[in-house]
Formats: C-alpha cells, sequence, structure tokens
C-alpha cells in the first residue's frame, strides 16, 4: 500500500520486516528521465501493479517545482543540491530549495532509511556513473552499487563535494548515501525506461519486489578524488581533446593556459572529474577541475 506523507513523498510499507531504502528523484527539475522514471514507479505501486514482500520504500520527488518549470532549480532559488550541509539546514530558510532541503530531511528522519540511492543525470555529455563519499570499496556502499549499471564508482573520502548534497547527508550519518548520474540527459537511451528498470533493481536485489531476481553488476572501476587543479588566473582556455568527465591522463600533461600564457600541468597520473569546460563556469580560488585515482581496494568483488 502506497501512502503520500507529504507533498512529493510517499511510503509504501510490506508490513514484513526488511531493507529500508529511499529513492529520490528530481533534486534537480530538469532531469527529466530520472524524474518520469520515479513518478512511475510511485504510480505502479499505487496501482498495485507492483507490491513489497519485504521493507519498506521512501519515495522522495525532491523538487517538483524545479520540475514544473524544467529547470535545474526554481526561479529566484538555489541548488538544491547544496542544501543539505549541517551549516544550510541549521539556519532559517528562505528560498524554496533552502525549505525544500528542510522538508525532505524530516522525511528521512522520520523514516530512517538504511539506503539512499538518489538518481540524476548530467548535463554535459558522458557516460553514467556513481558517487558516493565513503571510499571506493566500502563494504556496504559495494552491496547497492552492486545493483546499478554504471561501470564507475567515484569516492570522495575526504568530502572535497563539501558534504552539501542528499546522499552525503545519509552517509555522514553512517548510512548508504549514493549519487546516481544514470546519463547525458541528451542521450537517447537516457530514457525513463532505463532509469526505471534501475530503480526496480534496487528493490528487486534487495529482496523486497515479489517475484523478481535483482541483476547484480559488481565489476567497477573504483575512482577517488585526491586533489584539485585551483584556478589561479585570468581566461583559462582548455588544450584540444583534453577536458573530458572520466578523462585518464598521464603525469605531465598540460591541461591548458590562462591568458597570460601560464601552462597548466598535471603533477601526475589522474582522471579528471567535473573540468569546468565552460568559460562561465571557471572562477578564481574554485577548482578548474577536480583529480581522481584509480583505486586497487580490497574488496572481494575484484
Ligand atoms: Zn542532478
Amino acid at each position: 500500500m502506497l501512502k503520500e506523507i507529504g507533498s512529493g513523498a510517499w511510503i509504501v510499507d510490506s508490513g514484513a520486516p526488511g531493507s529500508r531504502v529511499c529513492l529520490s528523484f528530481g533534486v534537480h527539475g530538469n532531469e527529466r528521465a530520472p524524474i518520469d522514471a520515479g513518478k512511475r514507479l510511485v504510480e505502479r505501486f499505487e496501482c498495485g501493479e507492483l507490491s513489497l514482500t519485504s521493507g519498506s520504500v521512501l519515495f522522495v520527488f525532491a523538487n517538483p517545482r524545479a520540475a514544473e518549470e524544467n529547470q535545474r532549480w526554481s526561479d529566484g532559488g538555489v541548488d538544491l543540491n547544496r542544501c543539505f550541509h549541517a551549516s544550510v539546514l541549521a539556519r532559517e530558510p528562505a528560498l524554496h530549495e533552502e525549505k525544500r532541503a528542510h522538508e525532505i530531511i524530516r522525511f528521512l528522519e522520520s523514516f530512517e532509511p538504511e539506503v539512499l540511492v538518489d538518481f540524476h543525470c548530467t548535463v554535459e555529455p558522458g557516460d553514467r556513473f556513481m558517487i558516493h563519499h565513503p571510499c571506493a570499496d566500502d563494504p556496504a556502499h559495494a552491496q547497492v552499487t552492486a545493483l546499478l549499471e554504471a561501470g564507475v564508482i567515484l569516492a570522495d573520502p575526504e568530502l572535497r563535494f563539501g558534504g552539501v548534497s542528499l546522499d552525503e547527508w545519509m552517509s555522514t550519518r553512517g548510512r548508504v548515501g549514493i549519487c546516481y548520474e544514470t546519463g547525458w540527459m541528451g542521450d537517447p537511451a537516457n530514457t525513463p525506461e532505463a532509469v526505471y528498470a534501475e530503480m526496480v533493481n534496487v528493490l528487486a536485489g534487495s529482496g523486497m519486489l515479489d517475484g523478481r531476481e535483482g541483476n547484480s553488476y559488481p565489476e567497477k572501476r573504483r575512482l577517488e578524488l585526491f586533489s584539485a587543479v585551483t584556478c589561479d588566473g585570468k581566461d583559462f582556455i582548455w588544450d584540444p581533446g583534453i577536458g573530458e568527465n572520466l578523462q585518464p591522463l598521464a603525469a605531465g600533461t598540460r591541461l591548458g593556459a590562462y591568458g597570460d600564457e601560464r601552462e597548466v600541468v598535471i603533477g601526475e597520473d589522474a582522471t579528471l572529474v567535473f573540468p569546468k569546460k565552460r568559460p562561465e563556469l571557471v572562477e578564481r580560488g574554485k577548482p578548474l577541475v577536480l583529480l581522481a585515482r584509480e583505486t586497487n581496494g580490497g574488496s572481494g568483488s575484484q
């Protein structure tokens, strides 16, 4: 039975013991495939086409207002996925997204999920991947990431992203929190059907769905963020062919140069993460790109 517990929040409870899972979507309102997939999943539980055999699920449609406007965040608002830091949650919320972050935390605090998977898609072209804060072979996270098809895990053990996102709110409290980038929003393969199947697989693989078994994808490329290249000049230009997300580069590779011809070269082998390719996103004192390296890990899934 599906029960609406607040705006954009629903619980399905099997009544039997089992996992407590939260699936969230639409933190960014223009990420259509996860939004349509999540809404479809809620509808199928509502009409009884899907049912749980164990445990319970909380669904969160995080930012319906931004989704209605088909914008990343609502008019005059801010990025909701920067509103889950303790310092933001501690102050009186003023903007829509700040208020919404408080509401979402209330849903999480009352439901107490053990696992949260937050479904996104990317603005820039690239393959799907997942991000989480604990190290790349953290066993509790690996159980869940094995249920997601993407072949790349990007871990952020030093919280370089800042502990600001919904998945980090979970993982900094000792629970499983995963941000799943389901692919590029312009990729014809990034469909609601594809994302829906992945959402269902999380529940099936957790043994919660009647008559379904989950698929497992334990083989992953495991990366950990270890550094950043900070912008300290003006008019940075990337070299041709350099600056793709998850692009591996050898030590000594030139990334590009500032307007005064000062070069930026990486000092060690690294994989680029979230390069700021668009000049309007480059900000002095902020990362030009984050750097990750492959981890050999010690998990049993290798
Ligand atoms: Zn997003």
